[in-house]
């Protein structure tokens, strides 16, 4: 049995912090003449995702909610229906947007999923998640799909198990050190971190990943098979 790879859908395989940007934006836009002077509209909204995680898990389905919940919160007076009805139009518009894949993405996947097995573990809403990794076009080049509430080590150990693969012998791929490295390596199993874009703040990591000779960063996705010949040849 060879290594089995474990890759992160958002801002490893396809943009996805860069969306949530330009939508903050526009909310920020829309509020700014409804809120008391020097209210900071990022640390509000940054505030009630933090409150909602636990209740409502990631992905856009809550930040819509919590972009409205935001808005009636911090507004000086009620806020029009009509700024409610846009932040929902733009919730509902970030479902549809086409997936614009990374750097070498389209390239060097294939070439990972030619010599190891491919699992794509992605955290957010289930029916987003399956409609970005169809749009992706990188169907033929994953082997298995995981949309998980939470990526823990016990989500890991579950996704581990019901697939039969021992954590020694898996390398989780990613652009979040708190998501995708941190929790594979207290399971036992390896990381390749690739940085992104960006990290949301709520998903950054408050610690280095221990062991350090377990994971490794690389500067693109085009240096992940150099990466994971390393680890092949160290099991
Ligand atoms: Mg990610």
């Amino acid at each position: 049995v060879g290594l089995v790879v474990g890759i992160d859908g958002d801002d490893t395989l396809w943009h996805n912090e860069k969306v949530f940007s330009v939508v903050e934006e526009r909310f920020r836009e829309l509020l700014q003449p409804l809120v008391p002077a020097g209210t900071d509209l990022h640390a509000e909204l940054t505030e009630t995702e933090r409150a909602n995680l636990p209740i409502l898990g990631y992905g856009v389905k809550a930040f819509t909610l919590s972009m409205i919940e935001t808005a009636v919160r911090v507004a000086a007076s009620p806020v029009p229906a009509a700024v409610l009805a846009e932040l929902v139009a733009e919730g509902k518009r970030m479902h549809s947007l086409p997936v614009e894949l990374l750097t070498a993405v389209e390239v060097t996947l294939p070439v990972i999923a030619d010599r190891w097995r491919v699992v794509l573990i992605t955290k957010g809403d289930l029916l987003h998640q399956e409609a970005k990794v169809a749009r992706s076009g990188l169907l033929h080049a994953i082997h298995d799909v995981q949309v998980v509430s939470e990526k823990d080590p016990d989500t890991y150990r579950r996704v581990l198990d019901r697939a039969g693969v021992d954590p020694a012998d898996f390398v989780m791929v990613g652009d979040s050190l708190r998501s995708d490295i941190v929790p594979v390596l207290a399971i036992g199993g390896r990381g390749i971190h690739v940085p992104g874009f960006r990290v949301w703040e709520l998903d950054q990591a408050d610690r280095h990943p221990e062991p350090a000779e377990r994971w490794c960063q690389v500067p693109s996705f085009a240096d992940v098979p150099g990466a994971l010949e390393r680890f092949d040849c160290i099991r």
